[in-house]
């Protein structure tokens, strides 16, 4: 699995300000754990933030 990048991002709803991390290829809808807000939508293979920031990039150890 490792020639696999792992695209993950941490978020922060801007709604509530809790920070979630997050498959940057999502293909579902994530919406907030804390108020449900929705913070990403799917588009087109990779994820669209609609509710959230970009607080980190994090790239595969
Ligand atoms: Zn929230």
């Amino acid at each position: 699995m490792r020639n696999i990048p792992s695209n993950f991002i941490k978020v922060k709803c801007q709604n509530c300000g809790n920070e979630s991390t997050i498959f940057q290829r999502a293909s579902t809808t994530i919406t907030c754990g804390v108020c449900e807000a929705i913070m990403v939508e799917p588009a087109g293979g990779k994820a669209r933030l609609v509710g959230c920031s970009i607080v980190e990039v994090l790239e595969s150890a």
